[in-house]
């Protein structure tokens, strides 16, 4: 089975209920301080209005752990949203039932009203199906563009789904499913990804997978430090991950019996303390002093790795090449996202530093495809199937 996509279903009149990802920031005035997420599912919400479809809207925001917690109330969610798309956006706290269902019912073909955070229900992180099933039986249509959220299978994009006639993919998740496919399922090669950040622990299960798909691998952060162990560097201070230092050697000696060349820096920027202002040098990887901490790639390594960039059709980034908060640290990850966004390949870039790199550049409009999920994003890497897209196959 494969997902069915908003535009292949008929919505025209029907009552729609879509699960979208308001999970935003805010800061402690409440105010929302990135309203990406929202502006986001514009597509799918607009084109539902003009389809003159109810539309219903339900989210999650935070960890109210089943309990009402009134601070992660979703109300400004809904004036960001009614701001947005300059029209009316009714929110309603009602408990799932009768009394917000004759809410429902009289709201006009094409008007929108947003649900209380889902996670106030103790049944939403169960996977409840009795929650599924109340949800199911507001609508006719369920629609999820929660891309963010489809890597936990819960009741307002699980269980749901069992108990409505038809389900399908809001443009948000068809895009994040279709940029994906293009990009590791059938790309225009060479195929390069760039994985950088702090942990191995947390992209040991990426770089496993993607070994399979990949023309290439380019490796920095502090995870390369513990790649550069397990060759018998000396990386001084660095971050590394000791217990992990065997399965990265594992990982280099399996690429290398498949031929895929795994770039690591050649040279990094050493600080001796994890400080913006610390004094700082740049070192080749076989001589970082004892008492120094790599932050950053260096130049050479940002002339490498951007040639291998520039020689790609296709190239997937998550994660950044050094500490890049710090300013002095932060040239290995812009350089190498302005040479994505300047190379002319299809250019899919995951995970929230590497996107706030893009962002603070203000390239993102460059980027083929910027994916609007962290956690989620990996696990599609990590070649895994999605709890919301299984649930959407159903
Ligand atoms: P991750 O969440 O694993 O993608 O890691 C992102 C974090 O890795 C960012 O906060 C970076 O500051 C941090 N990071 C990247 N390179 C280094 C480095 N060489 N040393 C310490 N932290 C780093």
């Amino acid at each position: 089975m494969t997902v069915k996509y908003i535009d292949q279903i008929d919505i025209k009149n029907k009552r729609v209920i879509i699960r979208v990802d308001y999970n935003v920031p805010y800061n402690s005035s409440m105010e929302i301080t990135d309203d990406t997420r929202i502006r986001s599912t514009l597509r799918t919400i607009n084109y539902c209005v003009k389809m003159r479809s109810k539309i219903i809207l339900i989210s999650h925001l935070g960890r109210p752990k089943g309990k009402i917690v009134p601070e992660m109330t979703l109300k400004p969610a809904a004036q960001r949203l009614s701001r947005i798309i300059k029209k009316e956006v009714r929110f309603f706290n009602d408990e799932i039932g009768e009394g917000l269902q004759n809410k429902i019912d009289r709201l006009n073909p094409g008007d929108i009203c947003l649900l209380e955070n889902i996670r106030f229900y103790p049944g939403e992180e169960k996977n409840d199906d009795d929650l599924g099933k109340k949800l199911a039986s507001l609508a006719d249509v369920y629609i999820n563009d929660a891309f963010a959220a489809a890597h936990r299978g819960h009741a307002s994009n699980d269980a749901i789904t069992k108990f409505i006639k038809t389900s399908c993919a809001g443009f948000l998740l068809k895009d994040e499913i279709e940029f994906f496919k293009k990009a590791l399922e059938n790309p225009e090669k060479p195929l390069g990804a760039v994985i950088g950040g702090a942990k191995v622990s947390t992209k040991l299960n990426v770089l496993e997978n993607i070994l399979n798909k990949v023309d290439y691998i380019i490796i920095g952060g502090a995870m390369a430090f513990t790649f550069l162990k397990s060759k018998g560097y000396d990386t001084g201070k660095s971050l590394i991950e000791e217990d992990l230092i065997t399965s990265a050697g594992e990982i280099l000696h399996k690429a290398s019996k498949k031929n895929i060349p795994v770039y690591l820096p050649v040279d990094i920027v050493a600080a001796s303390e994890f400080k913006n202002e610390s004094p700082a040098k740049v070192v080749p990887v076989e001589n970082i002093p004892k008492d120094m901490i790599g932050l950053d790639i260096g130049p050479e390594t940002i002339n490498l790795f951007s040639e291998k960039i520039k020689n790609s059709k296709t190239v997937i980034w998550n994660g950044p090449m050094g500490a890049f908060e710090m300013p002095r640290f932060a040239e290995g990850t812009n350089e190498l996202a302005k040479t994505i966004a300047g190379s002319r390949c299809l250019s899919i870039v995951g995970g929230g530093d590497s996107v706030t790199a893009i962002n603070q550049l203000g390239i993102a409009d460059k980027i083929s495809y910027i994916s609007t999920g962290g956690g989620a994003f990996l696990e599609l890497l990590e070649g895994k199937k999605l709890p919301a897209i299984k649930a959407l196959e159903r």
